[in-house]
């Protein structure tokens, strides 16, 4: 019998694509795209057919029949498959294990039952496809000429709106969407969101403004039957917006015609496990890969995405206003904690400010990127420190819950009576998050409603957006919270915001600590006084004479990202450097350093800089000692191939180290 051959790319480590055999004589004929179902390693399991071939290299009789394709599914179209190679080839993985977990789950099992009725029930769905939108406002001039220029971009155009917080951003994307599902219905627009907790209201956002439009969502939060719903929504083209987080970067989008990417600075569209990719990054190659325009909003861009604007590679658009007329950007004003000694976590600068917002009915926003009661609790008499036994870390104290906790191995224990070591009743919290200083201020201001948004109050699923609700609806007097709360939302009441104890990112080892941290800073800034009230940002700080601080309270980003730029060019740092990181764990850190050594030895080259291998600054986590090995190129493209010829040394090496490649990494 004559057969054709199938290439199938499985979600299998290493070699991930193999041939089938399929009867030609079988009247149905298979397509690239096609999902199929295969027998593997004594499994049937469901791959993508990346090839449909005559012939294959390996002999007939040593493959096996493929057993059904997935026909009811339209083939995923071959630029998706581009989008998933060029991944794959970029971020030096197997093209299985990128393209089949982009996918929904239910669409990679053996059953049918789950598709078939999703499918079922989007044919059901009747949304008109009228994108006439409802109820535009009436845009500032900056804000007009920016939806212009989005809205009316041709082809392959990268343009970064830069914005100052409040200066109506949203506005400008729903303008510039409105303008390209006028020109062209059936146009699908895929915009991407740093955080889970931003898309309500952005998609609360949108349906207001297009009513007549399918807006499907993407996110980690959906069930597995709602993300497959919306996913075919995407794929079969009737959603005209997709509006997600970075997973939604690889959802099929058969009329893709702008990509919209808010907060485009934020680390969270880095992936940080599994294909560590950069959502962002790769949006600009599935914008350049299509001919679509592309814009990156940000009020503090990452310095990549500055320096491409600075080179004219980007387009550069300006909202230098906020967009609620005579709302201006906050004062703020450096505490010093020197001077003005904390109580309570709180000096008393903060403690009046506090007190005049609750006399007035405003609401006040206190951020502390540390959660938990305290980061650790410690013996005075013997000087017993609560460390975690897996972790070079400290077990932090967890007041409500009676734990202590690792946030890195997530070991729990009760909160000893006694200390371990000496029987010392007396132990003694240091240091203070989120917990204390929420009990702290319910002490000091009883009659104050006062809200804690981390990631322990928000457990439950569906809580964070009810705690979010509750602020938005003025239940709340003062809302403590860390990076949560420091993002994108629009809190029309809130006219204080206080930041407790940002120093500690100021001596980090990583260079991108204070990129990261101007960033955090001038983002939860920018949650005040954004409907127009007189606002204030204090900053509790000991080093207020440190320049990333005065940059905050002028609000210049430019003038900081231009320093850190050329601090960054002068120390042959990212972006005038190319990096990848390879990381290595094992039980003990001599093993993995010793792999590190072998792979820095194992590929002599004088294209890439092949840094020496250093145990990681957490270098123990959950048992395990963990080290990494820095390789930089001021080329890309000699990096990419160094990468490329170095991880199949790597593989082939059989270590029982367990390694990972990082491109691009973030964080070092
Ligand atoms: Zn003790
Ligand atoms: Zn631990």
């Amino acid at each position: 019998m004559a057969h054709c051959f199938l290439q199938v790319a499985l979600d299998t480590p290493l070699n991930s694509c193999f041939d089938y055999r399929w009867p030609c004589a079988s009247g149905e004929e298979p397509l690239v795209g096609q999902l199929v179902l295969v027998p593997f390693a004594r499994r049937e399991v469901v791959g993508l057919i990346v090839a449909v071939k005559d012939t294959s290299d390996v002999p007939v009789d040593k493959l096996k029949d493929a057993i059904a394709v997935r026909s009811q599914l339209a083939p995923l179209p071959e630029r998706w498959i581009a989008l998933a190679r060029f991944a794959a080839d970029y971020y030096q993985r197997p093209l299985g294990e990128v393209a089949l977990p982009g996918l929904p789950k239910n669409l990679r099992v053996p059953k049918t039952v789950a598709l078939d009725r999703a499918l079922k029930k989007l044919a059901k769905n009747d949304t008109p496809h009228d994108p006439t939108p409802s109820g535009m406002p009436v845009l500032n001039p900056a804000q007009q000429e920016a939806a212009n220029a989005i809205g009316s971009a041709a082809g392959f155009t990268p343009m970064l709106l830069y914005g100052v917080t409040g200066s109506g951003k949203t506005e400008v994307y729903l303008q510039a969407c409105a303008q390209v599902l006028g020109r062209d219905p059936d146009a699908q627009i895929l915009v991407l969101v740093p955080e889970i907790n931003l898309t309500p209201q952005l998609e609360g956002n949108i349906q207001a403004r297009f009513p007549g439009l399918m807006l499907a969502t993407l996110h980690s939060g959906l069930s597995e039957g709602e993300r497959m719903l919306h996913w075919l929504a995407a794929h079969e083209g009737k959603a005209r917006i997709v509006l997600g987080t970075r997973l939604a970067i690889l959802a099929s989008l058969p009329n893709l015609k702008l990509i919209v990417i808010d907060e485009e600075h934020d680390p969270s569209y880095k992936q940080q496990e599994g294909l560590r990719y950069s959502a962002r990054d790769l949006a600009v190659w599935r914008a350049h890969q299509l001919g679509i325009p592309i814009v990156l909003g940000s009020a503090t861009p990452s310095l990549e995405t500055w320096h491409h604007a600075g080179s004219h590679r980007y387009r550069k658009l300006e909202l230098r206003e906020r967009a609620v007329r005579d709302a201006v950007l906050p004062t703020v004003k450096l505490i010093d904690t020197e001077r003005d000694r904390v109580k309570d976590g709180l000096s008393s600068a903060v403690i009046a400010a506090l007190r005049q917002r609750l006399d007035r009915g405003e609401q006040s926003l206190l951020f502390l990127n540390r959660r938990g009661y305290a980061p650790v609790i410690s013996c005075d008499a013997c000087g017993w420190i609560s460390n975690c036994t897996r972790c070079t870390a400290f077990m932090v104290l967890h007041k409500p819950e009676h734990r202590l906790r690792c946030h890195h191995c997530s070991l729990e224990l009760r909160i000893p009576r006694h200390c371990p070591t000496c029987g010392n009743v007396d132990l003694q919290p240091l240091g203070r998050g989120t917990q204390r200083v929420e009990e702290g201020l319910a002490a000091m201001f009883p009659e104050a409603r006062i809200l804690r948004i981390d990631a322990d109050s928000t457990r439950l699923k569906g809580s964070a957006q009810a705690a979010f609700d509750a602020v938005h609806r003025g239940e709340v007097d003062i809302l403590v919270g860390t990076q949560m709360v420091a993002k994108g939302h629009d809190f029309k009441k809130l006219t204080l915001v206080g930041i407790l104890n940002p120093d500690t990112a100021l001596f980090s080892q990583d260079y991108r600590a204070s990129e990261r941290l101007f960033a955090q800073l001038m983002q939860v800034a920018g949650r005040a006084g954004r409907a127009g009230a007189a606002s204030e940002v204090l900053v509790q700080t000991r080093y207020a004479s440190h320049p990333l601080y005065g940059a905050v309270q002028r609000h210049d980003y430019d003038r900081f990202a231009g320093s850190l730029l050329e601090e960054r060019r002068q120390a042959g740092l990212p972006p005038f450097m190319y990096q990848a990181l390879l990381r290595a764990e094992a039980p003990e850190l001599a093993n993995a350093i010793a792999f590190l050594e072998a792979a820095r030895d194992c590929l002599p080259t004088e294209a890439v800089m092949i840094n020496d291998p250093i145990p990681m600054t957490m270098t123990r986590v959950h048992n395990t000692d963990r080290a990494q090995l820095l390789v930089e190129s001021p080329s890309r493209p000699a990096l990419q191939h160094f990468l490329r010829e170095w991880v199949e040394i790597l593989r082939a090496m059989k270590s029982r180290v367990r390694w990972s490649l990082e491109v691009d990494p973030i964080d070092i």
